[in-house]
């Protein structure tokens, strides 16, 4: 069987963005609107000569009341499933609360974590990952879904945790 990686973060820090850049296709939602992807929609993905499935999630979205909601959301359920996760961050925004609730449900869940800090969009602004080093899970990648920037770094790291 192939190996699933849920994208996980979250509204709004471009996951279903960052879902179409790996699939070559629009295939996910995407929106200015926070809470758009309400599902887990999975699809199938190939880097490299790997094939493996993508599952882009947008559970957490519609948490605000915490980590109760958060447990029954598609977002924890696909990542119960998934055998590895990216985590997708808003370097442009920088780290939050909501960020460090995530991670923490992920340490719950003992699946391999990479971070893609998204937004990225310039080689100048690649500072804006080092704070995410705080998170705990290793080595933050800058990247950018909307342009492609450092998205082939960021699934190396990825599939290698499959
Ligand atoms: P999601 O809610 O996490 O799935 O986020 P979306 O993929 O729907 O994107 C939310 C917003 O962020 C949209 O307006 C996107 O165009 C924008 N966005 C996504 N990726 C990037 C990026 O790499 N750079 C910039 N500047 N904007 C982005
Ligand atoms: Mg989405």
């Amino acid at each position: 069987a192939v190996g699933v990686i849920a994208v996980v973060g979250r509204p709004n820090v471009g996951k279903s963005t960052l879902v179409n850049r790996i699939l070559g296709r629009r295939a996910a939602v995407v929106e200015d609107t926070p809470g758009v992807t309400r599902d887990r929609v999975s699809y199938d993905a190939e880097w490299a000569g790997t094939d493996f499935k993508l599952v882009d999630t947008g559970g957490w979205e519609a948490d605000v009341e915490g980590i109760d909601s958060a447990i029954a959301s598609q977002a924890q359920i696909a990542v119960g499933l998934s055998d590895a996760v990216i985590l997708v961050v808003d370097g442009s925004v920088g780290l939050t609360s909501s960020d460090s609730r995530i991670v923490s449900m992920l340490r719950a869940a003992g699946k391999p974590v990479t971070v893609a800090v998204n937004k990225v969009d310039t080689g100048e602004q690649e500072y804006l990952t080092a704070e995410f080093w705080k998170l705990g899970l290793g080595e933050p990648f800058g990247i950018s879904a909307m342009h492609g920037r450092g998205v082939g770094d960021l699934l190396d790291d990825a599939l290698a945790k499959l």
